[in-house]
């Protein structure tokens, strides 16, 4: 008999788990009838709330269910790749605790690995919900992306995932510290079918994601899938290079026409806070790629456990 371990990354999210589990349930006949096992892993991404208390309350009931309880909130993709780790199944499936992940999409999913695909995924087709300013700055982050890198990073994808022990051993050789999953999962490859769903509100509960949060996520993205941002630095260097050598000449020829009046003090102080701006813009993009490497580098484990059950 095969194993499906369920993975579910929970943050704070009480309200959630007992309602999700009875959702969850839901499939397990489907899955019975295909001779496939169910295995649940609640990976506790350092909740101050009572989540892990909740998951013991099912673990009482359900031998299936499995718990992981982080020393401290490591953050979402540090819970998908302890969750990979910790998984035992044939296959492997992340899902939300949160519901918007419908479970009912499982038997679908399934039967595409059935097909052949090694990993099945989800893209929600609309951003139903969800503030327009999110919205917008998503849409362009990913055509940005789509741009700038050469992995495929799909918009809208979830992390909602299905994937076969291939996929699991593939992504578990990507140790890097900085995890973009979205990115991780477009460099293995691997066939991949994509399935689409309308966007789900959150059952209960708030998002973890403010703005600021999801932009710097997204600086993440970037910096750790494309370096086309130092080209842009060099760029910029070649740019004003070329310009100044052109002014150079301009002012040069110039000056031996009309002679060489003392002048132009506040185009000058322009030239200086505009040219100096871009130096330390510049400079900032290099201090991002370095801190990157800086943390990578110090190889420190991407999550630690404080409970196991
Ligand atoms: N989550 C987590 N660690 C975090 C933030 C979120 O494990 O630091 C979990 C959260 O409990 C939920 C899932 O990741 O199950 C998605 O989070 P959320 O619903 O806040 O994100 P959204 O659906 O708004 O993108
Ligand atoms: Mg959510």
């Amino acid at each position: 008999m095969k194993l499906l371990t369920m993975v579910v990354p929970c943050y704070n999210e009480e309200e959630n788990i007992r309602d999700f589990y009875t959702e969850l349930m839901k499939t397990e006949s489907f899955f019975t009838e295909k001779e496939v096992r169910l295995e649940l892993l609640f990976i506790d991404d350092g909740s101050t709330d009572r989540t892990s208390e909740q998951v013991k309350e099912l673990i009482e009931k359900d031998e299936r269910v499995h718990l992981v309880s982080f020393s401290r909130n490591f953050g979402k993709e540090s819970a998908i790749y302890a969750g990979l780790k910790e998984a035992s199944g044939d296959y492997v499936v992340f899902i939300d605790a949160d519901l918007q992940d419908p479970p009912s999409l499982l038997p679908d999913m399934f039967s595409y690995i059935e097909q052949g695909y090694d990993s099945v995924a989800t893209r929600r087709v609309n951003r139903k919900g969800e503030p327009p300013i999110r919205s917008f700055f998503a849409r362009h982050f990913y055509s940005l992306m789509r741009r700038i890198s050469k992995t495929e990073i799909v918009d809208g994808a979830r992390d909602y995932r299905l994937m076969t022990r291939k996929v699991v051993d593939a992504v578990l050789e990507m140790t890097e510290y900085n995890r973009f999953t979205k990115g991780i999962f477009g460099w293995v490859g691997f066939s991949t079918k994509w399935l689409e769903f309308e966007n789900v509100a959150r059952k209960k509960g708030e998002t973890k994601w403010s703005f600021w949060k999801l932009f710097a996520y997204s600086i993440e993205g970037i910096t750790s899938f494309s370096t086309a941002p130092l080209a842009f630095a060099a760029f910029t260097g070649v740019f004003f290079f070329i310009l100044a050598i052109i002014a150079l000449i301009f002012i040069f020829i110039r000056a031996l026409v009309f002679g060489d009046p003392t002048s132009g003090w506040p185009s000058l102080v322009c030239i200086i806070l505009l040219v100096s701006g871009i130096q330390l813009f510049c400079i900032g993009i290099v201090g991002e790629y370095l801190a990157k490497t800086y943390l990578e580098v110090k190889n420190r484990p991407i999550y630690l456990v404080k409970e196991r059950l």
